[in-house]
């Protein structure tokens, strides 16, 4: 049975071209809006419901000025799933609007990064999370997940559920992971925010490391060359206008990518 792939909008914001890409005036292109969605994303079949990252409360706190529109629980209450179910949670990285809810699912194996989790933990330890894009509440639910024996942490390419490949490729985060389902799907989170990046491998404005995060672009490009495989950016909103609408009471929130 092959897995579903639905991915689930929690927020959004409207931001600019010029905003976003980096040093986007070098290209001589004309600027304009682009519709940025906040999204987690669910996989499943009949024996396995996972997910890839988690959201966050955007009521708590509104970092870039996003908008609310479902919480995480309710919006996976109207998928039907109970977070006590969920086997298997990956983190594309650790920035807040990706691990939010993490420690809602407290039964699940929680997958990383090792240069992610060694990084953002670091920085955790010496006390240097202000103005990072990772808090302290959020890498507690990671160290948590350590604590009990459920962490479980990637340094090269890894099938961490059957159909379900990760692939670690640093750039925006140290330990950035992109996720590969069944040779169908490349689920690239934030390696490439937007099809912008992945057309033109234009680099995103937020990065650790510049190159890696060009040679990840390129590697996504290789790898869909590749396999065929069709690439998710993890926070355009034209995403849903590619794919269809899951049926039923998520409608208005869940898209399904296959
Ligand atoms: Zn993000």
């Amino acid at each position: 049975m092959s897995l579903e792939v639905v991915q689930v909008r929690y927020g959004e914001r409207v931001t600019r071209k010029s905003a976003v890409l980096h040093e986007y005036a070098s290209y001589g292109e004309p600027d304009g809006d682009l519709h940025m969605d906040y999204n987690f994303w669910v996989l499943r079949d009949g024996s396995r419901t996972m997910l890839l990252d988690t959201g966050y409360d955007i009521g708590e706190r509104d970092w870039l000025g996003e908008q609310p529109v479902i919480p995480t629980a309710e919006a996976l209450g109207l998928l039907g799933i109970d977070p006590l179910d969920v086997s298997t949670v990956v983190t594309s990285h650790f920035h807040y609007d990706h691990i939010g809810h993490l420690g809602l699912f407290r039964n699940a194996e929680v997958v990383a990064g090792v240069a992610e989790h060694d990084y953002w933990l670091g920085k955790w330890r010496r006390d240097e999370l202000a103005g990072e894009f990772a808090t302290a509440g959020h890498l507690q639910a990671v160290q948590l997940a350590a604590d009990e024996g459920r962490l479980r942490l990637v340094s090269e390419e890894t099938e961490v559920s059957p159909g379900v490949t990760v692939y670690p490729v640093g750039g925006h985060s140290p330990g950035e992971l992109l996720t590969m389902v069944e040779e169908r799907l490349i689920m690239a989170a934030d390696a490439a925010h937007f099809y912008e990046q992945i057309e033109n491998e234009w680099p995103f404005f937020a990065f650790t490391d510049l190159g890696e995060m060009r040679r990840g672009l390129s590697f996504i490009n290789g790898l869909a060359a590749e396999t065929g495989a069709t690439v998710i950016p993890g926070h355009d909103g034209r995403v849903r206008d590619r794919f269809p609408a899951l049926t039923g009471p998520a409608a208005e929130v869940a898209t399904v990518l296959g």
